[in-house]
């Protein structure tokens, strides 16, 4: 299950959708409605499987248009099995089982019980379980817990014959552990070329470089302050170039003043004074050849993206999706390592 929620992880959601859909992927993970309905208008015909529980309003669309949604509740299972019937299919749904990520699901305790109930309801194709990992990248002792948890709810449910799909992983589980019972996983990270885990970024491709231009080179003494609030000031005469980028692109603010690097020309440059809407500033050396116009890499594989999500004090997964409409995607396709 490749997961394209929030746009492709800010890659691009329809683009990738059908990039995807080229390869042998059973399902693309969404987290809502409005993402599986961006799919089926692209005319991905790929099968979509809901990451997250559902509202009531929503349900009628899901089953119109045959997405695939987790069950946490007896009364979801009901809710679907109804509008299922009026309409006169069966629909496939998984059971999400809480092993410990606490957001949704049955709790493993007691859960026969309420599979019970779910497999009377004649419009209903229980074909899978599913449960969450949420801590597979810092806590090794909780994730085999986890694992665990769910080995047995599995064979308490009927073991693994019992369900055509069985999925527990994301990316760091799938890095970074056996997957037991399961013959289905969800990444998400690491299909776009990042590792959760440290040790295993090599086995990675880079997937997105965020690029923008150089707009102008200048010349400017000693003691000249650079971007608001005067953070940074030249303690030599200087040679700045001024780039087209800024937050309002989704490039971190909170980089500001940590030593951010701008690679232009085969060269790292350091980001000076902060990070404004559109532009932000870089120190060039005396005997720089940049000029304006430039391709400047704010990351992408001579500046990783876990630096700047470092540097900005977040995750990996919080600058991708941050990157705003503003930034124009252009997707290539280019073969595997
Ligand atoms: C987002 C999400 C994933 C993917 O997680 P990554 O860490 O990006 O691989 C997998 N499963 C569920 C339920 C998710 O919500």
């Amino acid at each position: 299950m490749a997961v394209v929620k929030a746009g492709a992880y800010g890659h691009g959601l329809e683009e990738i959708a059908k990039a995807l859909a080229s390869e042998a992927v059973e399902f693309l993970g969404v987290a809502n409605i409005g993402e599986a309905r961006r799919i089926r208008e692209a005319d991905v015909e790929s099968r979509v499987y809901l990451l997250g529980a559902t509202w009531e309003d929503e349900r009628e669309e899901i089953v119109a248009r045959n997405i695939t949604p987790c069950i946490s509740t007896v009364e979801e299972g009901i809710a679907f099995n109804n509008i299922a019937g009026r309409r006169g299919v069966k629909l496939p749904v998984h059971i999400a089982v809480d092993t410990g990520m606490g957001r949704g699901g049955f709790l493993p305790n007691g859960i026969e019980a309420n599979v019970a109930l779910l497999e009377d309801l004649q419009n209903l194709n229980i074909e899978g379980i599913a449960s969450h990992l949420s801590s597979a990248d810092e806590d090794e002792g909780f994730t085999r817990l986890q694992i665990a948890s769910f080995e047995e709810t599995v064979r308490r449910l009927g073991g693994s014959d019992r369900f055509r799909w069985r999925h527990l992983s994301n990316s760091s589980g799938i890095l970074g552990y056996p997957q037991g019972c399961c013959n289905l996983a969800r990444p998400g990270l690491m299909l776009y070329g990042v590792s959760p885990l440290p040790g295993h970024q090599e086995k990675l491709d880079n997937v997105m470089t965020l690029k923008s231009r150089v707009t102008l080179v200048r010349s400017v003494p000693a003691g000249h302050c650079i971007s608001y609030g005067r953070s940074f000031v030249t303690t030599k005469p200087t040679k700045i170039a001024t780039i087209g980028i800024g937050y309002g692109d989704g490039y971190p603010r909170q980089v500001s003043g940590k030593a951010a690097n701008a690679f232009i020309r085969g060269k790292r440059h350091p980001i000076v004074g902060r990070v404004t809407m559109d532009q932000l500033v870089v120190a060039l050396p005396d005997d720089t050849d940049v000029k304006s116009g430039d391709e400047v890499e704010l990351f992408g594989s001579n500046i990783p993206v876990a630096e700047v999500a470092a540097l900005a004090n977040t995750i990996v997964w919080d600058v991708f999706t941050g990157i705003t409409p503003r930034v124009q995607r252009i997707h290539l396709r280019t073969s595997p390592k």
